[in-house]
C-alpha cells in the first residue's frame, strides 16, 4: 500500500468528459486540490483503458496513490436500446481493466462511478444503496446497468481478498458544462438546453417529447464533482453511496422545460409529443446516507446551475459536443 503520509498523486479516468471537467474545475479553480497533491486527467487519448497494457502502462508512469475512475461507455436510451452488448462488454473491460491496474500498483483508493439507472425496474421507492441487487435492470440498458453492478462486486471482492478500499459513488442526472448535448444520443436535461438554444434562435416553439409529467433528480456537475473529492477524502465504506439533492431537486420535465426556458431567456412557447413514450414515472433516490454524513451540504440551486450550463452552451455552441 502507498498510503504513506506523502502527499497524494490522484490519476483521474474520464477526465475530458461531463464530470471529469467539472472535476478539473473544482480541483485547479475552486481550491479543490491540496499542498503538493499532483492530479492527472486522462481522456481516451492518453490511454485506451479498453486495453490492458495500455491501461497497465499509464498507472506504472504516473504511480497513483489514489484513483477516481469515471470512464464509461455513456449514452441515452436510444443508443443504449440499440447496442446493450457493446454496453456491457466495453464497460465490463474497462472496469475490469482500471481496477486491476490500480491494485497492481498499490492504489490505496479507488472511487468508481454508477448510476442510479442502474437500480431493478421493479423496487419499492425512494431507492437506497442496499436495494441495488435486488432484481433485474430495465431492459431498456440492461448492458450498462450489470456492467456497473458489478463494480460493486469487484470493490467487495479487492476489500475481502486484498483488503483494498475501492468504493463507488451512485449519481442521479447529471447535467452541466461540457455535457453531451445531441439531441438523439444523449440525455434528457442537456437535449432540452439545445432544443431551447435552437428554438430562440429560429423563433419556433420548443418541443418536449411525451407529457413533460415524469420526474427526475438532477444533480449539477459542480455539485457532483466536490461530493466526489469528498468521497475519496473522507468516506471509508466500501458499499456505494448515492449522491443527490433533497427533495426539491426532484422535478418533472415540464418544471425542467420551463426552466430551461427561462434559462435561456426565451418566452416563446412549449409544445408536448405526446405520442412519444415518457419512461418510468418517477425513480426517486433517497440521499439519508449523503445527509447523515454531509447533513450541511449546500447544493447549487437548480436555476442557478441550469442558467450556467445554458450560458456555458450558448457561447460554446460551436466546439460543444453535440
Ligand atoms: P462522458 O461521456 O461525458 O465522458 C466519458 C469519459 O470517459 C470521457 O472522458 C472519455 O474520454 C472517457 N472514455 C470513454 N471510453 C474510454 C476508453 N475506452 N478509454 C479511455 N477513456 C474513455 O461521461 P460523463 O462525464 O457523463 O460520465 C462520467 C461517469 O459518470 C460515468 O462513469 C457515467 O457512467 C457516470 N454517470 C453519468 C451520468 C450522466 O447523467 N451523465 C449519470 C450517472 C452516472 P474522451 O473524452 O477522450 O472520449
Amino acid at each position: 500500500s502507498r498510503d504513506d503520509g506523502k502527499p497524494w498523486r490522484v490519476l483521474v479516468t474520464g477526465g475530458s468528459g461531463l464530470v471529469g471537467m467539472s472535476l478539473q474545475r473544482v480541483v485547479k479553480e475552486m481550491g479543490g486540490a491540496k499542498e503538493g497533491e499532483q492530479w492527472k486527467f486522462l481522456s481516451s487519448k492518453d490511454a485506451n483503458l479498453l486495453n490492458l497494457e495500455d491501461t497497465r502502462k499509464v498507472f506504472e508512469k504516473f504511480q497513483p496513490t489514489h484513483v477516481i475512475h469515471l470512464a464509461a461507455m455513456v449514452g441515452g436510451l436510444f443508443m443504449n436500446m440499440r447496442r446493450n452488448l457493446d454496453f456491457l462488454r466495453n464497460n465490463l473491460t474497462i472496469n475490469d481493466n482500471v481496477l486491476l491496474a490500480a491494485h497492481e500498483v498499490g492504489v490505496t483508493k479507488v472511487v468508481s462511478c454508477l448510476s442510479t439507472c442502474i437500480f431493478p425496474h421493479e423496487v419499492t421507492y425512494p431507492i437506497d444503496e442496499s436495494k441495488i441487487q435486488l432484481g433485474p435492470p430495465h431492459a431498456s440498458n440492461y448492458g450498462y446497468s450489470y456492467a456497473k453492478r458489478m463494480i460493486v462486486v469487484l470493490n467487495q471482492g479487492y476489500y475481502e481478498q486484498y483488503g483494498r478500499r475501492y468504493t463507488a459513488v451512485i449519481p442521479t442526472n447529471v447535467f452541466g458544462p461540457h455535457d453531451n448535448f445531441s439531441l438523439e444520443d444523449g440525455h434528457v436535461l442537456p437535449g432540452l438546453v439545445h432544443k431551447a438554444y435552437l428554438a430562440k434562435r429560429d423563433k419556433t416553439p420548443l418541443e418536449v417529447l411525451g407529457s413533460g409529467t415524469p420526474k427526475r433528480q438532477f444533480i449539477y456537475s459542480v455539485d457532483l464533482a466536490r461530493l466526489i473529492l469528498w468521497s475519496m477524502r473522507d468516506y471509508e465504506e466500501i458499499d456505494p453511496i448515492i449522491l443527490c439533492g433533497d427533495d426539491e431537486s426532484e422535478v418533472s420535465i415540464k418544471e425542467a422545460a420551463e426552466a430551461v426556458m427561462k434559462a435561456t431567456d426565451y418566452d416563446g412557447e412549449m409544445v408536448f409529443d405526446k405520442s412519444k413514450a415518457d419512461g418510468v414515472f418517477k425513480k426517486t433516490a433517497s440521499n439519508a446516507k449523503l445527509r447523515k454524513y454531509l447533513p450541511d451540504f449546500k447544493f447549487t440551486p437548480f436555476h442557478q446551475a441550469l442558467k450556467e450550463t445554458c450560458d456555458w452552451f450558448s457561447a460554446n455552441y460551436e466546439s460543444s459536443r453535440k
